[in-house]
């Protein structure tokens, strides 16, 4: 299934183009993709009557396209999970998921600009997961079950703000307003190629700064989830930011920042690309 928010409107993309899930459901889905999340198993189930539009079919206008899950509950996000970014980073390999928030007034449209809160903003690349069925203490056998889809997201960081003080807290520093842009479409599990095959890239300008595959990934995603709702009771709409791989510009030397005027596209095999103006 390809699911996209047009015009604040759930739409199945089909292979027969865009489908209103509330007018073709005739009410019994709402347009709302933030209440969609709570009737997720009825609905994945209606849904398959109509096959998925092809990975590489045209977009609604990406004017009229809003984030996936754009009022979650919850936002769990996760550092240091591919093994090179966190040596960039400066830290080990970690023996357990790194976990902060990024608060939901971050979040943005696929395609909206970025407003630069400083001198020190940096890419994140990362593979959002969106919950559809909720729940606690779910095993990593069952746990793609619990989820919706995946989206491509961006954790943008303010590294400045982020490394303010030690220890350093993550939230605040990730949690500008247009720090969680999420798009272009949500994709659910079956639809999405296998780990090695999907990868994440992230480009400044045209220049590839980030390219791995989802399979470098030192915690996966099943995984995560059963780690995550071991603690947390995961409800529908929720996102798990999966981590970014390396290639972030607070590992170079120097050390590389968005400036006014740049352009930044993230996309993921399998998913599609959001891009961001930076203003
Ligand atoms: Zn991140």
């Amino acid at each position: 299934m390809r699911l996209a928010v047009v015009d604040a409107r759930a739409t199945l993309l089909t292979d027969a183009g865009p489908v209103d899930v509330e007018r073709e459901s005739e009410g019994r889905f709402p347009s709302d993709v933030t209440r969609l999340y709570e009737k997720w198993a009825a609905f994945r189930e209606w849904a398959r009557g109509y096959p998925s539009a092809p990975s590489t079919a045209p977009l609604p206008a990406s004017a009229f396209l809003g984030p996936v899950s754009p009022r979650p509950a919850q936002i769990l996000a996760v550092g240091l999970n591919y093994v090179d970014h966190a040596a960039e980073s400066g830290f080990g390999v970690p023996e357990a998921p790194i976990v902060f928030t990024k608060f939901a007034s971050s979040i943005a449209g696929p395609f909206d600009q970025l407003a630069l809160s400083g001198d020190s903003v940096d890419w994140e690349v990362e593979m959002v997961a969106v919950i559809g069925i909720g729940g606690r203490a779910i095993s990593a056998a069952d746990a793609l079950d619990h989820v919706a889809g995946f989206t491509v997201g961006q954790d943008y960081s303010d590294r400045e703000v982020q490394f303010l003080g030690a220890p350093a807290q993550f939230s605040l520093g990730k949690s500008f307003p247009g720090f969680a842009p999420l798009g272009p479409v949500l994709v659910s599990p079956e639809d999405m190629p296998a780990p090695e095959k999907t990868v994440l890239e992230c480009m400044v300008d045209g220049e590839v700064m980030q390219s791995a595959p989802l399979s470098d990934l030192i915690f996966p995603v099943p995984d995560l989830i059963a780690r995550l709702s071991a603690v947390v009771t995961l409800t529908p709409g929720d996102l798990i930011f999966t981590g970014t791989p390396p290639g972030v510009g607070f590992g170079m030397s120097p050390r590389r920042y968005l400036r006014r005027g740049e352009v930044v596209r993230a996309s993921i095999t399998g998913i599609g690309a959001i891009e961001q103006v930076c203003a």
